[in-house]
């Protein structure tokens, strides 16, 4: 089977590792930790950088650090991975989902700024959702596939509102936006991931990284159990949501592969485009001319009115020739755990995601594997396409 996405291990990651079990250093102290912490920075062009457990966990903390409270709304589009929504729901709080923009599978921001003028109102200087009387307190922006928002649009209006912004590009790390770096796009926090199928992982991890060093230090506080001094005092409900030395030293060894792995997811998206670009009904993921995507996935959507119908046909006849292919994110609307969310024109997600056919990326993938892939698919379409 060609997978979909999976690690490539090709640097010091057993020598770091090993550096780990004989130093005895494998947990949450040790040297990796604040040097993968400070690749980080560097990367995503911030001063500060809280290395956690995971991108989920990370994402839960920043959301407290920003300011998120019980039984308040944040708004999040219903196109995302899950992990989004749950993060927003482990504070307690309820996401607002709004659809995405067709240029570039990212909230919408005039569906948001419409919104917000017709379905809020302003009390005391906060902002409340008017059908459900909740206070809406956050935004938080996904950066699909590894392309940023438009965070020039989505940043004035979130502030006007009164509202922190935190952001989702856990598969964004590398991406710029109009030359800026994807930490430093006017967002109160930002969460990358390191899962293992993220472009660069750390078996498993998150980061959480900022501007502003104190709001930074306050997510590093929630993140290890809010301990005050060196003695068991403890001033809030923390968390244990540290980022171990054994996580780090992969993800110290796969920072030092970044800018090879994103030069070949770019390289992988270009040949599907390429090898594909003359099959009928057949779009290619948004690639929008404000960024730089570090194509975290490579794929194609189908335009036609049953491309629900074709992408599984398609991935079928795929998965029997050895070769993996998925759809994309189901919706959050769609979700049973957030089935009660309150939700604004979400149509353009709900007929994209089935549409969507994702293809083998691994930064490894060989030349001849992926002209196997395109082989496949153009088989596929001679017999069964139009
Ligand atoms: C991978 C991913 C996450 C979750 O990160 P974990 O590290 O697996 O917890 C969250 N949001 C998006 C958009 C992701 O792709």
């Amino acid at each position: 089977m060609i997978p979909l996405c999976i690690p490539n291990m090709a640097g010091n990651e057993a020598a770091y590792l090993a550096e780990c079990v004989t130093s005895t250093f494998v947990s949450t102290v040790g040297p990796f930790v604040g040097q993968f912490e400070r690749m980080v920075s560097k990367v995503v062009g911030t001063p500060a950088s809280v290395a956690t457990s995971s991108g989920t966990t990370g994402l839960h903390a920043a959301l407290l650090a920003a300011g998120v409270q019980r039984d308040d709304l944040v708004i999040c589009p219903t196109l995302t991975f899950i992990a989004s929504a749950n993060a927003i729901a482990h504070c307690g709080a309820m996401p607002w989902l709004i659809d995405v923009e067709k240029q570039s599978w990212c909230l919408d921001s005039a569906l948001m700024a419409e919104a917000l003028t017709r379905e809020t109102e302003a009390r005391n200087g906060q902002r409340y959702h008017i059908a459900t009387g909740r206070r809406i307190s956050a935004v938080l922006p996904v950066f699909t596939l590894g392309t940023p928002a438009d965070m020039d649009a989505i940043v004035p209006i979130a502030r006007e509102a009164g509202l922190a912004i935190v952001v989702d590009a856990a598969a964004a790390l590398g991406a710029s936006y109009k030359g800026r770096p994807s930490g430093a796009l006017g967002a109160d926090l930002t969460m990358y991931s390191f899962n293992g199928n993220k472009t660069v992982t750390a078996g498993g991890g998150g980061c959480i990284t900022g501007e502003d060093e104190s709001l930074v230090a306050k997510v590093r506080h929630l993140t290890t159990t809010a301990r005050v001094g060196a003695d068991y005092d403890h001033d809030v409900v923390g968390y244990n949501y540290r980022m171990t030395n054994l996580q780090a030293a992969v993800g110290c060894a796969q920072m030092e592969m970044l800018d090879t792995f994103i030069a070949a997811k770019r390289r992988i998206a270009a040949d599907y485009r390429d090898g594909l670009k003359n099959l009928p009904d057949v779009s290619f993921f948004p690639d929008p001319a404000w960024g730089k995507n570090v194509y975290w996935f490579s794929g194609f959507f189908f335009q036609s009115d049953d491309g629900a119908e074709r992408s599984r046909s398609l991935r079928a006849f795929l998965r029997e020739s050895g070769i993996d292919a998925r759809p994309f994110w189901k919706p959050m609307h769609l979700q049973a755990p957030y089935a009660d969310a309150p939700r604004t024109s979400v149509e353009y997600a709900e007929n994209l995601w089935q549409r969507v056919v994702t293809l083998p990326c691994s930064t490894h993938l060989s030349r001849q594997d992926q002209d196997r892939v395109m082989e496949a698919i153009r088989t596929w379409f001679r017999q069964e396409g139009r």
